[in-house]
């Protein structure tokens, strides 16, 4: 099997909101995480944001879905 990079999908520590990056951001996806500043939330504009990469559309799904 080949090997599939996770897709990556960001969390805004401020307002919670949830978003799917997707895997255009290569340099990410190696496990390198920015410390903010390179990503901003598009609902609020926080740039305190989280990265979690999510293994397969089952994962995506169930990001999203965990709202509060
Ligand atoms: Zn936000």
């Amino acid at each position: 099997m080949k090997h599939e990079p996770p897709t990556l999908c960001a969390e805004c520590l401020r307002c919670g909101q949830r978003s799917i990056l997707g895997r255009a951001l290569p340099q990410l996806a190696g496990g390198a995480m920015p410390e903010g500043g390179r990503l901003r939330c598009d609902l609020c504009g926080g740039r305190r944001v989280r990265l979690v990469p999510a293994r397969g559309p089952a994962e995506i799904i169930a990001f999203v879905a965990r709202r509060r």
